[in-house]
Protein backbone atom coordinates (compact mmCIF):
# COMPACT_ATOMS: atom_id res chain seq x y z
CA UNK A 1 0.00 0.00 0.00
CA UNK A 2 1.39 3.69 -0.99
CA UNK A 3 0.98 7.12 1.06
CA UNK A 4 -1.81 7.76 -0.66
CA UNK A 5 -3.59 4.64 -0.23
CA UNK A 6 -2.76 4.87 3.94
CA UNK A 7 -4.24 8.34 4.37
CA UNK A 8 -7.44 7.45 2.76
CA UNK A 9 -10.43 6.84 4.66
CA UNK A 10 -13.60 4.73 4.57
CA UNK A 11 -15.97 7.84 4.56
CA UNK A 12 -15.68 11.25 4.57
CA UNK A 13 -17.22 11.45 7.39
CA UNK A 14 -14.02 9.58 9.00
CA UNK A 15 -11.90 11.86 6.55
CA UNK A 16 -13.56 15.28 8.14
CA UNK A 17 -13.50 14.19 11.95
CA UNK A 18 -9.61 13.40 11.75
CA UNK A 19 -9.08 16.42 9.65
CA UNK A 20 -11.00 18.44 12.49
CA UNK A 21 -9.34 17.20 15.38
CA UNK A 22 -5.85 17.04 13.86
CA UNK A 23 -5.96 20.08 13.13
CA UNK A 24 -7.28 20.85 16.67
CA UNK A 25 -10.41 22.90 15.01
CA UNK A 26 -8.51 24.91 13.05
CA UNK A 27 -9.94 24.08 9.60
CA UNK A 28 -9.22 25.69 6.19
CA UNK A 29 -12.16 24.97 3.95
CA UNK A 30 -9.92 24.80 1.11
CA UNK A 31 -7.66 22.36 2.25
CA UNK A 32 -10.29 20.38 3.32
CA UNK A 33 -11.55 20.71 0.11
CA UNK A 34 -8.58 18.33 -1.65
CA UNK A 35 -8.00 16.31 1.07
CA UNK A 36 -11.33 15.00 0.67
CA UNK A 37 -11.19 15.04 -3.55
CA UNK A 38 -7.63 13.53 -3.02
CA UNK A 39 -9.56 10.82 -0.94
CA UNK A 40 -12.43 10.45 -3.11
CA UNK A 41 -12.34 11.71 -6.26
CA UNK A 42 -15.70 11.01 -7.47
CA UNK A 43 -16.53 13.55 -4.65
CA UNK A 44 -19.35 16.50 -5.44
CA UNK A 45 -18.09 18.17 -2.44
CA UNK A 46 -18.89 21.54 -1.46
CA UNK A 47 -18.59 24.33 0.47
CA UNK A 48 -21.93 23.72 2.22
CA UNK A 49 -20.54 19.81 3.14
CA UNK A 50 -18.34 21.44 4.96
CA UNK A 51 -20.95 24.17 6.65
CA UNK A 52 -23.63 21.44 7.11
CA UNK A 53 -20.16 19.25 9.50
CA UNK A 54 -19.23 22.48 11.48
CA UNK A 55 -22.51 22.82 12.27
CA UNK A 56 -23.08 19.52 13.44
CA UNK A 57 -20.13 19.64 14.89
CA UNK A 58 -20.61 23.23 16.69
CA UNK A 59 -24.01 22.20 18.02
CA UNK A 60 -25.71 19.97 16.03
CA UNK A 61 -25.60 15.74 16.10
CA UNK A 62 -21.84 15.40 16.56
CA UNK A 63 -21.47 18.40 19.40
CA UNK A 64 -20.52 15.40 21.71
CA UNK A 65 -17.99 14.25 19.94
CA UNK A 66 -15.28 16.99 19.60
CA UNK A 67 -14.41 19.07 23.53
CA UNK A 68 -15.30 22.74 23.51
CA UNK A 69 -11.84 23.98 22.34
CA UNK A 70 -12.36 22.49 19.29
CA UNK A 71 -15.54 23.61 18.69
CA UNK A 72 -14.65 27.49 19.43
CA UNK A 73 -12.04 27.41 17.00
CA UNK A 74 -14.15 25.51 14.59
CA UNK A 75 -16.28 29.14 14.67
CA UNK A 76 -13.74 31.76 15.32
CA UNK A 77 -11.65 30.24 12.34
CA UNK A 78 -14.86 30.27 10.32
CA UNK A 79 -15.05 33.80 10.68
CA UNK A 80 -11.60 34.43 9.63
CA UNK A 81 -11.57 32.28 6.54
CA UNK A 82 -15.38 34.04 5.12
CA UNK A 83 -14.71 37.54 5.87
CA UNK A 84 -15.94 39.46 2.78
CA UNK A 85 -16.44 42.42 5.02
CA UNK A 86 -14.75 45.01 2.56
CA UNK A 87 -17.19 43.78 0.16
CA UNK A 88 -20.24 44.15 1.96
CA UNK A 89 -18.87 47.49 2.90
CA UNK A 90 -18.02 48.29 -0.55
CA UNK A 91 -21.36 47.39 -2.38
CA UNK A 92 -23.15 48.39 0.70
CA UNK A 93 -22.12 52.25 0.66
CA UNK A 94 -22.44 52.58 -2.73
CA UNK A 95 -26.45 50.93 -2.35
CA UNK A 96 -27.12 53.20 0.24
CA UNK A 97 -25.99 56.31 -1.24
CA UNK A 98 -27.69 55.64 -4.02
CA UNK A 99 -30.63 55.13 -2.09
CA UNK A 100 -30.47 58.31 -0.26
CA UNK A 101 -29.91 60.33 -2.96
CA UNK A 102 -32.68 58.71 -4.76
CA UNK A 103 -35.22 59.27 -1.70
CA UNK A 104 -34.01 63.37 -1.44
CA UNK A 105 -34.90 63.43 -4.92
CA UNK A 106 -38.11 62.03 -4.95
CA UNK A 107 -39.08 63.67 -1.93
CA UNK A 108 -37.55 67.03 -2.92
CA UNK A 109 -37.99 69.60 0.32
CA UNK A 110 -40.95 67.73 1.32
CA UNK A 111 -39.20 66.53 4.98
CA UNK A 112 -42.36 64.69 5.71
CA UNK A 113 -42.28 62.78 2.78
CA UNK A 114 -38.98 62.25 2.91
CA UNK A 115 -39.14 60.84 6.21
CA UNK A 116 -42.45 58.54 5.13
CA UNK A 117 -40.26 56.97 1.78
CA UNK A 118 -37.46 56.57 4.36
CA UNK A 119 -39.13 54.50 6.96
CA UNK A 120 -41.01 52.60 3.83
CA UNK A 121 -37.69 51.43 2.47
CA UNK A 122 -36.35 50.65 5.54
CA UNK A 123 -38.98 48.06 6.72
CA UNK A 124 -39.47 47.19 3.10
CA UNK A 125 -35.84 45.68 3.42
CA UNK A 126 -36.17 44.65 7.28
CA UNK A 127 -39.26 42.65 6.25
CA UNK A 128 -37.45 40.74 3.44
CA UNK A 129 -35.22 39.42 6.36
CA UNK A 130 -37.93 38.26 8.17
CA UNK A 131 -40.09 36.64 5.05
CA UNK A 132 -37.09 34.37 4.37
CA UNK A 133 -36.83 33.54 8.32
CA UNK A 134 -40.29 32.45 8.38
CA UNK A 135 -39.80 29.15 6.27
CA UNK A 136 -36.47 28.17 8.02
CA UNK A 137 -38.38 28.18 11.78
CA UNK A 138 -41.09 25.83 10.14
CA UNK A 139 -38.63 23.41 8.78
CA UNK A 140 -36.66 23.15 12.02
CA UNK A 141 -39.79 22.91 14.00
CA UNK A 142 -40.98 20.02 10.83
CA UNK A 143 -37.65 18.27 11.95
CA UNK A 144 -38.57 18.04 15.80
CA UNK A 145 -36.96 20.69 17.25
CA UNK A 146 -39.56 21.55 20.02
CA UNK A 147 -37.40 22.53 22.39
CA UNK A 148 -34.93 26.10 22.91
CA UNK A 149 -31.40 24.66 21.27
CA UNK A 150 -29.54 26.06 23.78
CA UNK A 151 -31.10 25.61 27.41
CA UNK A 152 -33.92 23.05 26.51
CA UNK A 153 -36.98 25.08 27.40
CA UNK A 154 -40.06 23.52 25.51
CA UNK A 155 -41.56 25.31 22.70
CA UNK A 156 -45.99 24.90 22.74
CA UNK A 157 -45.71 26.91 19.34
CA UNK A 158 -43.22 28.73 17.20
CA UNK A 159 -44.74 32.01 18.32
CA UNK A 160 -41.95 33.98 20.04
CA UNK A 161 -39.70 31.52 19.44
CA UNK A 162 -36.34 33.23 17.97
CA UNK A 163 -34.41 31.91 14.53
CA UNK A 164 -30.83 32.35 15.75
CA UNK A 165 -27.61 32.32 13.43
CA UNK A 166 -24.98 29.89 14.71
CA UNK A 167 -22.15 31.63 12.93
CA UNK A 168 -23.24 35.51 12.49
CA UNK A 169 -21.07 36.55 9.70
CA UNK A 170 -23.25 34.43 7.88
CA UNK A 171 -26.53 34.36 6.63
CA UNK A 172 -29.69 32.53 7.62
CA UNK A 173 -29.59 29.33 5.68
CA UNK A 174 -30.79 25.35 7.11
CA UNK A 175 -27.07 24.40 8.42
CA UNK A 176 -26.48 27.84 10.17
CA UNK A 177 -29.86 28.19 12.16
CA UNK A 178 -30.91 27.09 16.04
CA UNK A 179 -33.89 27.64 17.35
CA UNK A 180 -33.81 29.53 20.34
CA UNK A 181 -36.24 30.95 23.86
CA UNK A 182 -36.57 34.83 23.74
CA UNK A 183 -34.12 34.49 27.27
CA UNK A 184 -31.49 32.76 25.40
CA UNK A 185 -31.41 34.63 22.69
CA UNK A 186 -31.47 37.77 24.02
CA UNK A 187 -28.62 36.80 26.29
ZN1 LIG B 1 -33.37 28.98 25.95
Amino acid sequence: MDDKQSTCYRTIKDLVFEFVSTHDGCVDPEELRERVLACFPGSAWKDSHWRWYRYQICTGKYADEFPERVKQRLSETNRRHTQPRGLVKKHGDRILRQARELIAEAAGRDVVLRFKINRWVYSRLQQDEIQKKKPLKRSLWDAGVRACQRCGKPFASLRGVHLHRVDASEDYYDGNCQLLCSICHDS
